[in-house]
């Protein structure tokens, strides 16, 4: 067999740390550009990673000529290098050839989703339903937002176009009252303003994508449809099915989620999240293009393909047609663990994850080699289960450890 490619990661956290997990039983080898001590390092002992930052272009060319084809963990990287070694090419310094890195996904992607007032604004375009959102010009911020109430109503969102995650960046207007400390919090950010969803549930899909190497579409492929609950814009859990939805929403949810993913380019896997409206119709709120929070569960709910072998998969178009991602067990709960208040906050959590057998639910414990800090995800816990078991039954007590966390 030849030697598979080297892949070089931008960014070395959690997902990357997962992602080299996969990576070594299959044999395909990680070389990653963070800090010597990021997570993904930590466990990943490699000669060729490169020190430094992920958003430094020369890091990045440094990367490239080390590894065959690139790939991230985070969208928030600079997009106007990976284009450059994609379609350029980095140089050899001894030799002076010129190669072409592949970057999967496509930096087309990349550049597009880091902007989501962009981002939605293609989405719309192509009949995906989203919500009603206004670009905010950067001329007087108190007359864009005015503006914008009008066109919208109360209540709304205002959200700074790019740069933002875990919710930092987002604005909930209330009423006209809301609209000076909207200013305030997100002054200098090019911002958009968005409708407020009265959502019933937050849903999400992760869909594998791949192409050939001329960039034509080959497949899309969705796993089941997870509902995220989130707290203060952060994920605390996710359930797999989501609780008390249709078979007919998940199956729209699966829809749009695969229709959403083939308009943008490249291989790996992609999260759509989504909201559930009443009426059970969806919305999409917005999408990464990497593996992603509400895909943990994958790694025990669908062990032969986690989201992390399928983006591994992706990027060497390993990928089979005709694929389908069924889960293996019936019920999984995913529950992040964030720092809580204490750096040993979490102690007990871990603890009784670590000593907890029940015999109808498996607990699998994932944490993530990070320094505790309030509300860092340092760590997240999957629980599986056949049908029939009271799987919140089994998860409360680490609920409970969980909300005793945060005081
Ligand atoms: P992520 O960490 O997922 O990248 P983010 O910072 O990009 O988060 P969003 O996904 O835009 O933030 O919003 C975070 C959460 O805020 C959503 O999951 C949802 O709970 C809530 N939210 C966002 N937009 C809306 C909206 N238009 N209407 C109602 N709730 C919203
Ligand atoms: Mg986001
Ligand atoms: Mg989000």
């Amino acid at each position: 067999m030849t030697k598979p490619p080297v892949i070089g990661l931008l960014g070395g956290g959690q997902l990357g740390r997962m992602l080299c997990e996969a990576a070594g039983p299959l044999g395909y080898e990680v070389i990653v550009l963070d800090a010597a001590d990021c997570p993904t390092r930590q466990i990943n002992a490699h000669p060729r990673h490169v020190t430094g930052s992920f958003k430094d272009p020369e890091k990045v060319r440094e990367l490239a000529r080390r590894c065959d084809v690139l790939t991230v963990e985070i969208e928030h990287v600079n997009t106007d290098v990976l284009e450059e070694v994609a379609t350029r090419g980095v140089t050899d310094p001894e030799t002076g050839d010129v190669r072409r890195v592949p970057v999967h996904p496509s930096w087309r992607t990349l550049r597009l989703v880091q902007d989501k007032f962009a981002q939605k604004e293609h989405f719309g375009a192509r009949g995906v339903p989203i919500a009603q959102q206004v670009a905010l010009g950067d001329d007087d911020v108190m007359v864009a937002l005015r503006g914008a109430s009008r066109e919208l109503g109360f209540p709304f969102m205002v959200k700074a176009r790019k740069g933002s995650y875990d919710g930092r960046g987002n604005f909930k207007v209330r009423g006209a009252g809301d609209l000076d400390a909207a200013a305030e919090a997100l002054a200098g950010l090019p911002l958009y303003a968005e409708k407020f969803v009265p959502f019933v549930m937050e849903l999400a899909v992760m869909v594998v994508r791949t192409e050939d190497d001329e960039g034509n579409l080959e497949g899309v492929y969705s796993y089941p449809v997870v509902e995220t609950v989130h707290e203060d814009d952060v994920c605390k859990t996710v359930f797999m099915p989501p609780r008390r939805v249709d078979e007919a929403a998940c199956a729209e949810a699966r829809r749009v989620a695969e229709e959403v993913v083939k308009s943008l380019w490249g291989r790996g896997v992609f999260a759509v999240e989504m909201f559930l409206l009443q009426d059970g119709s969806i919305m999409v709120n917005e999408v990464a293009p990497r593996p992603h929070n509400s895909g943990h569960y994958t790694i025990e709910a669908v062990p032969y393909l986690s989201q992390y072998k399928a983006q591994l998969h992706a990027i060497m178009n390993f990928i089979p047609h005709q694929l389908r991602l069924e889960p293996r067990v019936s019920q999984a709960v995913m529950l992040n663990i964030l720092g809580g208040a204490r750096p040993e906050s979490h102690d007990r959590l871990v603890d009784l994850a670590r000593t907890s057998y029940t015999g109808d639910t498996d607990v699998y414990l994932h944490l993530y080699g990070k320094a505790s800090k309030p509300g860092r995800k340092i760590g997240h816990i999957t629980f599986t289960a056949s049908e029939g078991v009271d799987i919140t039954g089994t998860i409360a007590p680490f609920v409970d450890e969980v909300d005793q966390m945060r005081r």
